[in-house]
């Protein structure tokens, strides 16, 4: 997932009908996204329909989706429309390629083993058993006795056999006749939520919406995530930034995850930042610990490290250990006491 297209997730996990999809996929209502067919329409995404209330929209939302990484598209389907009227109910004829008739009858060929005799299936049935037409003795056993020996056409019309039909595609609605060169070929997809997205998004949800609460009722303003001019002029993104309304005061606040220890590269992120930035506060949030290399760097940045192992966790080290700096004692023990 790259670095540049996380403002842009970011932007969408805040948007509340990209929300409505994503917290299905993380509650596991939703595991991968399959397109159903319609004769009528061809592929629908019928949850995506619903979700943004019109059709016509579908199509751009997954797109911009699977564009910035947070989901996956895997092809499920090639669909083909008829070229005249653009249905997509479509089949497909095996035309016969001595004449072009799709009147073809299809068999199977068979092969008796033992004196290599090859002929179509029917020619060996003789009241309900498998018999050699030409010496007489009797199949029983597939792969010892005989077998299948590829398939064999008879065209009805001009009475001509072959062994490979000529396709062609038949719509069923305005009952045109064309080929797959004059077809329209496109594809179909499957989305899943990618892995970097559920964790920023699963950070997003349970770890961010909390805090964000927990820092309204102490009377701060927040911003997930924030951005904050630094003295260069450029502009850092912080997943998390507060105010104190009654204050300059700024408190920014990062979040890294990682599958066993968080290595030290956030801390060196957040310490660039905050070196143009100039907060009056830094806390980095790691789940479910950091390396011992970004402990020693936290404290050197001099950024607040927070370890938890899962998002409840945080928010309760959070109370704890930032909030209680930089806001006066009473009002933290109060919200603690209320959320306990
Ligand atoms: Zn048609
Ligand atoms: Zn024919
Ligand atoms: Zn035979």
């Amino acid at each position: 997932m790259s670095k540049t297209s996380k403002t842009e997730r970011l932007e969408l996990y805040r948007d509340h009908l990209v929300q409505v999809l994503l917290s299905k996929f993380l509650v596991g209502e939703i595991a991968k996204l399959v397109p159903v067919f319609e004769p009528d329409h061809g592929y629908k995404y019928p949850l995506i329909e619903a979700i943004l209330g019109n059709p016509a929209k579908v199509e751009g939302f997954l797109d911009r989706l699977s564009k910035t990484g947070i989901l996956e598209k895997e092809l499920y389907d090639k669909t083909l429309h008829c070229p005249s009227c653009v249905s997509p109910d479509i089949s497909i004829h095996y035309n016969c390629p001595h004449c072009g008739s799709f009147n073809v009858r299809k068999s199977s060929l068979m092969e008796h083993l033992k004196c290599g005799y090859i002929d179509t299936e029917d020619h060996f049935k003789e009241n309900g058993r498998l018999v050699c037409p030409r010496c007489n003795k009797e199949l029983v056993e597939p792969d010892r006795d005989y077998r299948k020996a590829g398939i064999w056409c008879t065209c009805n019309s001009c009475k001509k056999s072959f062994d490979i039909p000529v396709p062609s595609h038949f719509c069923r609605k305005c009952h045109n006749d064309f080929t797959f060169e004059d077809a329209t070929y496109e594809d179909v997809y499957s989305y899943r939520l990618s892995d970097g997205a559920r964790q920023e998004a699963s950070l997003g949800w349970i770890l961010v919406t909390p805090i964000r609460e927990f820092l309204e009722s102490l009377n701060f303003k927040v911003e997930t995530p924030g951005f904050l001019k630094g003295k260069s002029g450029a502009s850092h993104m912080f997943d998390i930034t507060a105010f104190r309304k009654d204050s300059e005061d700024i408190t920014v606040i990062d979040l890294a995850t990682s599958d066993n220890s968080v290595p030290e590269q956030p801390v060196i992120a957040m310490f660039a930042k905050i070196y143009d930035v100039s907060p009056d506060k830094a806390c980095l949030i790691a789940i479910p610990k950091i390396s011992e290399n970004g402990k020693k760097m936290a404290k050197l940045y001099n950024i607040t490290l927070i370890e938890a192992k899962n998002p409840k966790e945080a928010v309760i080290a959070l109370k704890e250990t930032c909030i209680k700096k930089m806001t006066p004692e009473d009002e933290v023990t109060k919200v603690t006491s209320n959320n306990a």
